[in-house]
């Protein structure tokens, strides 16, 4: 079923950034964020966290990798809440076998609507971890899979600033 809905949002992974630069979601990533997509009506809600790249001499930053649902998530039709724990102990060993390459660049989650919009509740979730996340960047990504299609925000860690990303054309 993802393989169909994977090819639906081919050539929709490349987004502007706010000021320069892109941010690429790898085919990987996406294939993985893929087979949580709430397709059937009691699928639940799913969510992880990004890692990636920042490319040398530019502002262009790639996905190369997420973490999946822990068990110990709390996950229902409408919510997801991670367990931190287990999701910061995956953090750190993709850090260590990447001998430092592999960073934490925000989170990612599944919506049971076909354009997704983040909830008053996401965007309060995002600000709170834009103030207290640890992580290198100005700013962190915050990507929302709806059933139809993929929506990508950046927020700034300065100003608390979140905007929709619009797609490479
Ligand atoms: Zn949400």
């Amino acid at each position: 079923m993802w393989e169909r809905i994977i090819i639906k949002y081919h050539n929709k992974y490349v987004f502007r950034r706010i000021d320069t630069g892109r941010i690429k979601i790898n085919k990987m990533a996406l294939l993985t964020m893929s087979k949580f997509i709430q397709l059937s009506p009691d699928a639940t809600e799913a969510g992880g966290v990004l890692l990636g790249r920042f490319i040398l001499d530019s502002d262009d930053i790639v996905i190369d990798n997420v973490i999946i649902p822990h068990k110990k998530d709390r996950r229902s039709r409408h919510c997801f809440i991670r367990d931190k724990h287990s999701h910061h102990s995956e953090i750190v060993r993709y850090w260590k076998e990447s001998n430092g390459t592999c960073n934490y660049l925000g989170e990612w989650h599944t919506h049971p609507e076909s354009l997704p919009e983040p909830s008053p509740k996401d965007i309060c979730n995002w600000k709170r971890i834009l103030r207290q996340a640890v992580f290198d960047s100005e700013s962190l990504f915050f990507i929302i899979l709806g059933t139809k299609q993929l929506k990508a925000w950046e927020g700034l860690r300065e100003s608390l600033e979140i905007k929709l990303l619009a797609t490479e054309i």
